[in-house]
């Protein structure tokens, strides 16, 4: 991205700060001014006082040019006092309240995008954040750099320039001639600095994500007792920070030297200069001090040249992965026109394709039907295409081929939000958000008065332990255990009340009592609604109305529990090597063997 790209993008981001932006400029305008105020003054001063010293005048004489150059200078002081205030106000009012709106902007654009862009490379939540904080961050640095930096500190060069060749053209060509050598050091040194500060920001990176990264994984550093070896690593990347912060300092020292000496071969050819035109009688002796402090008005702007070169590089670097986040409108997510008052919920699936962002083909010709009211499972190994065709469903992808409909319209109609209201979607592991318990069950219906939040707790069996926490509803939702905050899910769903139920693999992370009381909720949610169950317990499948058995992307048979048994397919392996895994045969006998028990005793 080049800088004019970035000024053009910014451009609207600005406009609305327009006044805001007009006041600085006045203000960058006359503060310039008024910084050529001193040289002025002090060369007023010494011709004076020469001409004092001339005429055999003293202090006596001196007194009312004292009083005056006091006055001058303090009122100067004061107006620059306040310039300076409001010059720097309003340049970071500028800037807060356009990076405020950029973020915004990017959060707005993000969560209106397809599923399927968190999940593309450089896209991942780490790096999406990063690309966000430095994209705003380097922009805003380009703002501020403009309006409290670039901006009056060359306004004040160009014045003082301006003013020096007025008043002696030899000594502002001298002024003008140090200029390109400083330009050139400074640009040098940003350079320079462009790798080894590129280095060393990922080098702070890689640090503290190890940092992170141990914390996470103590248990397992600990268990297999590699302290050591991560202690080494950690050392590793300490040394090569060490290194390139050393070698940073190194080039800003060396290169602020040379500057600090150009700058001073310019004071000392200003100086012999104007002592020369002053024996020559074309300029009076005060004239030396005045160009000396015009040309440190001219010089300091580019002492920090260096830095803003850096720092605008940096702009155009990172601005270019913010503005890709705000211009990837190819990833919004599709809707349609249809705003369904009742959806049934009937699905007809057929000959799709379907291959995930990341080049994985998920699906392949799908085929199936799920019947509103009716319960159907979808059944298959890990990686089958199980959850992709859940995904499907609720629009978070759009297939590659075939036709999905809803109650005979195209899924792809629905607008997409009114879509997902009226589904209800439970997965293994739900997110809870920080927060109270009360608020993460209200995520189900926003509007639901507290009684409703309780008696969703009460239908989803969570009420009770809710009751002997200490704060009750008003408890960490987060430190719940995996069960809890399974029911809390289920809490959601009874209080969105949706029509269609998916739930993919709701109790597979859950302990036997967890699982059958949350089998009985939704059990109680089923009644009367379309749901797709995806589970690996099959006291969760047996009783489907219908059943759809997938293999590797394909759907490989359907039917009811009776039927795919005795087909002795798919489905009657997995089935088998369940019952197999459960032990079914032994926890059979046991029962059996208690049953007769019971007969026993009872006779
Ligand atoms: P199942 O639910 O049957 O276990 P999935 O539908 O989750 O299977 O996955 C089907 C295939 O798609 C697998 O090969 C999996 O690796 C791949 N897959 C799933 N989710 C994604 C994703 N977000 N991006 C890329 N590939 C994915």
């Amino acid at each position: 991205m080049s800088l004019w790209e970035i000024i053009r993008r910014l451009y609207p981001y600005v406009l609305p700060y327009k006044r805001l932006v007009l006041s600085t400029l006045l203000l960058t305008l006359v503060g310039s001014l008024a910084a050529q105020v001193n040289p002025f003054v002090l060369r007023y001063t010494v011709d004076t006082v020469q001409g004092l010293l001339d005429a055999h005048k003293g202090l006596a004489q001196g007194l009312d040019l004292l009083i005056v150059v006091s006055a001058l200078l303090l009122g100067k002081e004061i107006v620059n006092t306040f310039i300076q205030f409001g010059q720097k106000f309003y340049g970071e009012k500028i800037r807060i309240n356009v990076s405020s709106t950029l973020s915004q902007d990017a959060i707005h654009k993000l969560l209106g995008y397809q599923l399927g862009f968190y999940s593309e490379s450089g896209n991942q939540t780490g790096k999406l954040q990063t690309r966000i904080d430095r994209g705003v961050e380097s922009l805003m640095k380009l703002v501020q750099n403009f309006f409290i930096d670039i901006l009056p500190l060359f306004a004040n060069a160009v014045v003082a320039l301006v003013i020096m060749f007025t008043a002696n053209v030899y000594v502002g060509l001298v002024a003008l001639f140090i200029l390109p050598i400083y330009f050139w050091i400074s640009y040098r040194q940003a350079d320079k600095l462009n790798g080894t500060r590129r280095a060393l920001r990922s080098l702070r990176e890689q640090k503290s994500q190890g940092l992170v990264n141990l914390i996470d994984s103590a248990v397992v550093i600990k268990s297999f007792v590699r302290e050591d070896y991560e202690e080494e690593k950690q050392n590793q990347l300490q040394q090569n920070l060490q290194e390139a912060q050393l070698q940073t300092r190194k080039t800003n020292f060396l290169y602020d030297g040379l500057k600090t000496f150009v700058e001073q071969v310019g004071v000392v050819l200003i100086i012999i200069l104007t002592a020369y035109l002053v024996l020559d009688r074309q300029i009076s002796i005060g004239a030396i001090m005045f160009h000396i402090l015009l040309f440190n008005n001219v010089s300091a702007p580019i002492r920090q040249l260096h830095r803003i070169y850096d720092e605008m590089n940096e702009a155009l670097t990172y601005s270019e992965g913010f503005f890709d986040i705000l211009d990837a409108d190819d990833a919004k997510e599709a809707t349609g026109p249809i705003q369904p008052d009742q959806v049934r919920g009937t699905f007809e699936i057929c000959n799709v394709d379907f291959t995930y962002p990341s080049g994985t083909q998920a699906l392949y010709d799908v085929c199936l039907t799920i019947e509103e009211g009716k319960t159907t499972a979808l059944v298959g190994l890990s990686g089958a295409g199980k959850s992709t065709i859940i995904n499907l469903l609720c629009k978070f992808y759009e297939p590659d081929r075939g036709k999905m409909l809803l109650d005979g319209r195209p899924l792809a109609d629905y607008d997409t939000h009114a879509l997902r209201q009226r589904i209800g979607l439970v997965l293994q592991k739900n997110h809870i958000f920080k927060g109270t318990i009360e608020e993460n069950i209200r995520y189900g219906n926003m509007h639901a008065t507290f009684e409703e939040v309780v008696e969703a707790g009460k239908q989803a069996y969570l009420h009770q332990q809710i009751m002997e926490l200490p704060k009750q509803y008003q408890s960490d939702a987060q430190q719940l255990s995996g069960g809890q905050q399974q029911r809390i899910a289920i809490a959601r769903l009874f209080l969105k009340n949706p029509p269609i139920i998916f739930l993919d693999e709701p109790t597979a992370s859950l302990d036997a009592i967890a699982t059958e009381q949350i089998k009985n909720s939704l059990d109680a949610i089923k009644q009367g609604r379309t749901v797709v169950i995806i589970s690996h317990s099959l006291a969760q499948i047996v009783d489907s109305d219908c059943i759809y058995v997938m293999k590797q992307g394909r759907m490989v048979e359907s039917g009811t529990h009776d039927e795919l048994y005795d087909m002795k397919g798919t489905y009657r392996e997995i089935f088998d090597a369940s019952a197999r895994s459960l032990n079914i045969e032994k926890i059979a006998r046991v029962m059996a063997d208690d049953g007769d028990e019971v007969m026993d005793t009872a006779g």
